[in-house]
């Protein structure tokens, strides 16, 4: 599809992530400053099969910067994962007029454009909406600053009961397969340990250096374990090891779970997104598509969405040793 675009879409879609409402905001804004109709489709590819669809201008975006979650709503889409579905939502998009669409997502998210993308030659643009800063090809995703906020708030509180009582805390945070927001939060918060999939320290060295900071005087510890960490143990069964290899420590458990995704986006996520979501409407009106928005050297790039979805982002290894420096 080469012809003019008029019309686009945006959604947001696969798991939710503060930020997202202001790209939405963006890419409203942006279609009615560039004098493009713009089309909010609700609940992810789901809405876009059953042509939920919403015509915006710039006033239908009024006191969202500022909210967490996604006034589209998000949702997950098996049928989408179908050649029927991907059907079903071609007809709809046809018949609203709609000439490209903006997904907010995560790497589902961007796979499911890049299939559509390649089944219909449907222009597409992606901009990258998880807290778990786990797309390649950008620095940032919309969501990570706010989540490292709101873990470090968690952290903060929870060592003054830590230390008014000595005890040693275990504090899960979200990351299956990355360990950024545990590595970024625990040098932020200042953790005595911070367990990550992409590093096997071993249980002997944990013990190691928690008997350490024990003899040195520290009052409380602080642990934090990404969910995806490779110890072998969950947080729960690396409380009661600690608890019988180190009877000295009182230990405590707490897992910070799904608050981690909500609450009003930091600043640094609003300028991000509002930034995004003017490259992504620019890019698809100069006749791009299937790339994603990103952000690198605090400049916006488009990488090919095929790439964001394949590769893969890289634990910061000098904010380890920080870390590691940190912790004597
Ligand atoms: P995220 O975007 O947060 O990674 P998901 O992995 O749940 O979230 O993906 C969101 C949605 O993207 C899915 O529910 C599905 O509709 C669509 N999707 C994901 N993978 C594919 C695929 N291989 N083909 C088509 N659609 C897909």
């Amino acid at each position: 599809m080469s012809s003019k675009i008029n019309k686009i879409a945006v959604l947001t879609s696969g798991g939710d992530s503060p930020g997202m409402n202001a790209a939405i905001r963006s890419v409203v804004r942006t279609c009615a400053y560039m004098k493009v109709e713009c089309i909010a489709i609700y609940r992810g590819y789901q809405g876009m099969i059953e042509g939920d669809f919403k015509v915006m201008d710039a006033r239908s975006v009024n006191n969202i910067i500022n909210k967490g979650g996604t006034i589209l709503k998000s949702a997950r889409c098996d049928d989408f994962r179908t050649p029927e579905g991907r059907k079903k939502a071609h007809d709809e998009l046809l018949k609203a007029g709609i000439d490209a669409f903006v997904v907010i997502g995560g790497d589902g998210s961007f796979t499911g454009a890049m299939v559509f993308n390649k089944e219909y030659n449907f222009p597409v643009i992606g901009i990258p909406g998880t807290i778990d800063n786990d797309i390649f090809g950008t620095t940032f995703t919309l969501g990570f600053d706010t989540a490292l906020n709101t873990v470090v708030e968690c952290i903060d509180k929870i060592r003054d009961t830590a230390s008014s009582h000595n005890r040693l805390f275990f504090v899960e945070v979200m990351g299956r397969d990355v360990g950024h927001i545990a590595l970024n939060a625990g040098v932020g918060a200042g953790a005595e340990e911070i367990l990550i999939p992409e590093e096997n320290l071993g249980l002997d060295r944990l013990l190691e250096s928690l008997k350490r900071s024990k003899e040195s005087g520290k009052s409380s510890s602080i642990v934090i374990v990404a969910e995806g960490d490779k110890s072998g143990k969950n947080v729960f069964e690396l409380k009661e090891y600690v608890e019988e290899h180190l009877p000295i420590y009182d230990v405590r458990v707490s897992v910070l779970g799904h608050m981690q995704r909500g609450g009003a986006p930091s600043c640094y996520d609003r300028v991000l997104a509002s930034r995004m979501g003017v490259k992504a409407v620019e890019a698809l009106l100069a006749g791009k598509t299937s790339l994603m928005v990103g952000i690198q050297d605090n400049k916006l790039t488009l990488t090919p969405i095929n790439k964001a979805i394949k590769g893969h982002t890289k634990i910061d290894k000098e904010l380890i040793r920080v870390s590691e420096i940190m912790t004597t």
